[in-house]
């Protein structure tokens, strides 16, 4: 889809060219067209494939119905204004992504993917996708446990306010670090790393949320320490007032991964993965609550 409107990262305006649908996509027709997903679809000078420099989000159908579709479009539209890219016409996307979802063979978690690039070298003409993929099985996970290690993310908890430019909290196509860290962690004979700030503070996982449970309360990290807000995430958080638990964003200290009474990362396709060891040292598994979880994350899963 591309933007309808002039217009352009905040302060400048008309830094993008007016681009109109409707050249492409004529009266009647949806403003979007159907790709062919094994013909090359971006051109090689493309500014999300040579920097990285674009936005996706990722938003799971289960049983094909989609989940906090809404709340992954918000993201993705706030990621793409922390990069200074024209708002995404949500109405567009979210028919594409539902098109695509429809056309797709139908399969127990589908995740759909959404790709917005600031396109060709000099263009400054967003491209944008959805992909729509059968998601992995996480059933195994949700029964055996992962295990995990701290890694340092090398930046301080308050860095999106000290230094916005470095686009903490924006889920942008530069996910290179990401995929390194889960290399690292399988590297050293875990299944998946924890992000810990330079400060000492528990961040998130390469490609989810951290989620711990103490007594009677869900706990998770603020929010405001440069990290993703993930929907699954909030939607523990519904879960948890429909089981009668409190729930807050607060600082975490590593060892209190140790100390919690259950540790779970959370994502839209994968569900509420429980965490059995930290750093190589057993932490609990709350069986009940990770059934309790995954049975409304993914229902009928
Ligand atoms: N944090 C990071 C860095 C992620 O990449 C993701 C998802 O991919 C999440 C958190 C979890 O987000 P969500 O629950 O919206 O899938």
């Amino acid at each position: 889809p591309s933007p309808r409107e002039r217009s352009g990262p905040a302060g400048k305006p008309g830094a993008y060219p007016a681009a109109t649908t409707s050249a492409v996509h004529p009266p009647g027709t949806p403003p979007y067209h159907r790709a062919d997903p094994d013909a090359p679809l971006v051109p090689a000078d493309d500014l999300g494939l040579t920097r990285g420099d674009g936005v996706f989000d990722t938003a799971a159908f289960v049983n094909g119905r989609p989940l906090a579709l809404d709340e992954h479009l918000q993201r993705f539209a706030h990621s793409a204004a922390l990069l200074g890219l024209p708002r995404p016409r949500l109405d567009v996307w979210r028919a594409a992504v539902l098109a695509a979802v429809a056309a797709h063979v139908p399969a127990p978690v589908l995740s759909a993917k959404l790709v917005l690039t600031r396109g060709r070298e000099g263009m400054r003409r967003p491209i944008g996708w959805v992909r729509v993929a059968a998601a992995r099985d996480h059933a195994d996970e949700h029964r055996d446990g992962i295990t995990v290690v701290t890694l340092d993310r090398g930046y301080r908890h308050d860095v999106a306010t000290t230094s916005p430019w470095l686009l903490q909290g924006a889920k942008t196509l530069s996910y290179a670090i990401n995929l390194a860290m889960l290399r690292e962690a399988r590297h050293r004979g875990a299944d998946d790393a924890i992000m810990v700030s330079a400060d000492g503070w528990v961040l998130e996982g390469p490609t989810a949320s951290v989620v711990l449970r103490e007594g009677d309360a869900i706990v998770t990290p603020s929010t405001d320490e440069g990290i993703l807000a993930g929907t699954t995430q909030r939607r523990v958080f519904d879960i948890a007032a429909e089981l009668g638990l409190a729930a807050h964003y607060r600082r975490v200290r590593p060892d209190e991964l140790l100390a919690a009474d259950g540790v779970w990362l959370v994502s839209s396709s994968r569900g509420a993965a429980p965490v059995r060891a930290v750093d190589g040292r057993a932490v609990a598994v709350d069986r009940p609550l990770t059934d309790a979880l995954n049975a409304r994350l993914l229902p009928g899963v």
